[in-house]
């Protein structure tokens, strides 16, 4: 199935931006929301610093990377050393620490890909899952802030995304789908295409970090980027259309790999990405920006790529043609 099309955009896309803008600042947290959220990692962090008082504790995930929804679960990532302790003794530990803290619901989840301590703190409401010495995770998401500040227009166009992904259960990792970071990062490609977004790991880096001999390095000064985006005028309905575009009829899924680490589209046969290897079948193909040889989209199939090609074909026609693109968009599932 072959089905590239080059269409005009509808020449009415801008009266829809106020209904999607109004989506957008609905799923904004609050303040109040965020200083919860602080209080919490503050709460913790004493807690933990007791029995290890060496160790660190930071948020990463959505909480932090300035792409979370209201009512999200919070992320963090304890950064200890670990030599004379297995990551799993740690997990067990840390559940034993936060039972004598007053926090509910904690389970140890030893056995998953990433162990992790998921727990409810009674006081703000919040939920949480802490994962151990997973430092990658917390400078990636440093990059997707560091992002975000550039033009405001990624952190309304990723939200949009995300919730449209979240009502059409295109969401789930564990059914093929893809990861809200994933889609962070779709987002972060098409206004680098756009000449919205610079690429940061190309220019000269003001920021380095070497995680387990990954080297991360980029430019992070980015309050002297914040008028970068300003001679394209493209609002959040004209770059939505474009994204869905791109994902229904244009990306090219046999040859082609985004990376935001370039800033460019790459080639699957330079990353030898072409053929199935072991369970990574590289239907879709997402370079992760540190991990150059971690395909984001490794955890689609081949039943799940379709679901997914034919939302984007959903989602591409709803913003063409539909008198009311802002509720159609979401109908659930
Ligand atoms: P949500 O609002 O859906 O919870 P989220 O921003 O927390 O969104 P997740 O996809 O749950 O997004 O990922 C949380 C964090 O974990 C990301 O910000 C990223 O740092 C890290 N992460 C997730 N998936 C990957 C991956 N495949 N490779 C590397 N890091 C990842
Ligand atoms: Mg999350």
């Amino acid at each position: 199935r072959v089905q590239r099309r080059n269409r005009p955009c509808r020449f009415d896309i801008d009266q829809f931006t106020p209904s999607f803008m109004s989506i957008f600042e609905s799923l904004v947290p609050s303040d109040e929301e965020i200083s919860k959220q602080k209080q919490l990692l503050t709460a913790l962090s004493k807690l933990i610093n007791k029995e290890w008082p060496n160790a660190k504790l930071f948020l990463y995930g959505s909480c932090a990377n300035s792409f979370g929804f209201s009512n999200s679960d919070i992320d963090l990532c304890l950064s200890i050393d670990y030599k004379e302790m297995s990551k799993v003794d740690i997990i067990l530990k840390l559940a034993d620490i936060l039972h004598a803290g007053n926090l509910q619901n904690i389970q140890a989840l030893t056995r998953a890909r990433v162990p992790i301590v998921k727990l409810m703190d009674p006081n703000t409401g919040l939920s949480c899952d802490i994962c151990v010495n997973n430092l990658l995770a917390v400078v990636n998401t440093k990059l997707l802030r560091d992002y975000s500040q550039i033009d405001k227009r990624l952190r309304q166009l990723a939200f949009i995304v995300k919730h449209w992904a979240k009502s059409r259960c295109v969401n789930e990792t564990y059914r093929g789908t893809l990861s809200s970071y994933a889609y962070v990062i779709m987002c972060i490609h098409l206004l680098q295409l756009r000449g919205i977004l610079p690429c940061l790991q190309e220019m000269d880096p003001t920021y380095y970090v070497t995680v387990d001999n990954n080297t991360c390095a980029y430019f992070d000064q980015v309050d002297r980027l914040n008028s970068y985006g300003a001679r394209n005028k493209e609002t959040v309905s004209k770059l939505l259309w474009t994204f869905f575009h791109y994902w229904a009829y244009q990306h090219d899924y046999t040859k082609d790999v985004i990376s935001i680490r370039t800033g460019r589209i790459i080639s699957k046969h330079m990353k030898d990405w072409t053929r199935r290897v072991g369970n990574d079948r590289h239907l879709i193909c997402i370079e992760d920006p540190f991990e150059t040889s971690h395909d984001l989209g490794r955890v689609v199939d081949k039943r799940s790529i379709w679901t997914l090609r034919e939302e984007f074909e959903r989602a591409a026609n709803i913003l063409q043609y539909d008198p009311n693109p802002s509720v159609t968009l979401f109908e659930p599932y």
